[in-house]
């Protein structure tokens, strides 16, 4: 087996280790240490999880030890372009976790926080930078910062960046930055235009691949259950007053829906908490806080948000509303049996959301068990008392659904104001055949589900206008 010892870090890199008490590197890390320590450019295609982040982390604190010299006034040596602002954070903090034996220093720039502080955290230079694209932007066109000393530059999430709309402004960063470096990039799909960005990017990489194992999918015990949409607030309430869920992630399609969720576990009685783009960046950081601490049973997300945060210890996932895209319920469930542990994870599926289940039922080539809670009368009357805590959503079929609906009438006008780039070409998948389900338990029959909609064509996140301001489009959805 191999040690981090074997690897060839520094003493002060070990010695954190040794006080995080992480002795073996994950396949990641033991594949990509050496090739970064030697210099060479990285396609690496592993997800949150594998322990990508120290993957590039460590052989880059030790590169930039080995060979030290001031930062640029206003500039940095390592640049990290992160999707969001959590992961943002938690590449940060990883970096000076290890690094913290070293005197290295770290900084990070993303929207939604005054410039101010983070002006003085540039102005005499910094080692690592971990940045979102659209912040950046703004620093490097107000030349409160500048790329010149950029010696390695790291994308993290490229796929995730993609959604976003981030390709122009990363196109535009590149662009800036010193001919001579190292260039590693991450991404956990390879979809045609992140391998197109990686080509360009990259000088002859090596390349390593994590995919997750089929055996974490194998852990999860996985159910789906048949509900009205308006019944499944009560219905989650009841599932998450369990004993058996220590620590839940429930995932909403939309901002508006997280609140709700949210608003009515809290009148239950269940402690949660929602966390997305319209809460304040401290409001998030408290949220998490709170969930990692085990003082919040249930964190309601969207896939944006919950993207890059990393707890562990999640007994339960929840799909309250299945995901428009395969992938995502993969992603989701992930969530959950992590570092070999077990868990579970609960769909719910509302009639006019089949579709989306036969898609993922052929995407993963599984049938999920699946059980009817539908004619509940138990549910329908709590549903009523639901309803009168919060009105009911205009409930939108998914494919239909446009994600550029939720954003906020003012972002909307800024936006359209600033023009937006061309059109994403993502679809929603094919049309998986009918059948092959079980039936519920309480022998409910499937009704023929109503024939949904074809899929709209277009269901990645809104794009952003080029080099517009973070605040102006919030990076979490
Ligand atoms: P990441 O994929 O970078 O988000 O890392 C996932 C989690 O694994 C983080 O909580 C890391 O702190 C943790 N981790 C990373 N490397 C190791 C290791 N070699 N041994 C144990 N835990 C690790």
């Amino acid at each position: 087996m191999t040690q981090f010892t074997d690897l060839g870090l520094a003493k002060p890199l070990l010695k954190a280790l040794t006080e995080k008490g992480y002795t073996q590197p994950t396949p990641i890390q033991e594949q990509a240490i050496p090739l970064v320590l030697s210099g060479r450019d990285l396609l690496g295609i592993a997800q949150t999880g594998t322990g990508k982040t120290a993957a590039f982390a460590l052989p880059i604190l030790h590169r930039l030890a080995e060979d030290r010299k001031p930062a640029p006034r206003r500039g940095f040596r390592c640049l990290v372009l992160s999707p969001t602002r959590e992961l943002a954070t938690q590449i940060a903090e990883s970096f000076r976790d290890y690094g913290k034996h070293m005197g290295l220093t770290v900084a990070t720039i993303f929207g939604g926080v005054k410039y101010g502080p983070q002006m003085k955290a540039l102005a005499a230079g910094v080692d690592v930078v971990v940045a979102t694209p659209g912040r950046l932007m703004d620093h490097l066109g107000e030349k409160s910062a500048h790329l010149n000393g950029v010696e390695i530059f790291v994308l993290d999430e490229a796929d995730q960046m993609l959604d976003l709309g981030f390709v122009v402004p990363i196109r535009k960063i590149a662009s800036q930055l010193p001919k001579e470096r190292q260039n590693l990039f991450f991404s956990a799909t390879m979809p045609n235009e992140i391998g197109k960005l990686a080509g360009e990017l990259l000088k002859n990489p090596a390349q390593v691949a994590i995919t997750p194992s089929a055996t974490t999918v194998e852990r999860i015990n996985q159910s789906l259950i048949y509900i009205e949409a308006q019944r499944k607030r009560p219905l989650l309430a009841e599932l998450l007053a369990d004993k058996a869920v220590e620590r839940a992630i429930v995932f909403t399609r939309t901002k508006r829906g997280a609140d709700r969720v949210a608003k009515y576990l809290v009148a239950s009685g269940i402690e949660a908490a929602a966390i997305h783009g319209d809460k304040t960046q401290g409001q998030r950081e408290r949220a998490l806080a709170s969930f990692k601490a085990g003082h919040v049973k249930a964190m309601i997300a969207t896939d944006i948000a919950a993207r890059g945060i990393d707890v562990n210890d999640v007994s339960h996932v929840f799909n309250y509303e299945l995901p428009n895209v395969p992938e995502s319920y993969v992603h989701r469930i992930g969530r959950t049996a992590r570092k070999g542990k077990e868990g579970i994870a609960i769909s719910f599926c509302a009639d006019d959301e089949r579709n989306l289940l036969k898609d993922i039922q052929k995407a993963t080539r599984q049938v999920i068990p699946t059980f009817d809670r539908r004619n509940d009368k138990n549910l329908a009357a709590a549903a009523a008392v639901a309803d009168k805590l919060a009105p009911p959503e205009k409930y939108v079929d998914p494919r239909r659904a446009d994600p550029r609906n939720n954003v906020p009438s003012e972002l909307r006008k800024q936006r359209n104001r600033g023009g937006r780039p061309g059109g994403a070409g993502a679809n929603a998948g094919g049309q998986g055949k009918p059948g092959g389900q079980n039936r519920g338990r309480n022998g409910g029959q499937a009704q023929g589900a109503p024939a949904a909609a074809k899929p709209a064509g277009d269901f990645r996140g809104p794009k952003r206008a080029n080099g517009a301001a973070d605040q102006r489009w919030n990076p979490i959805d």
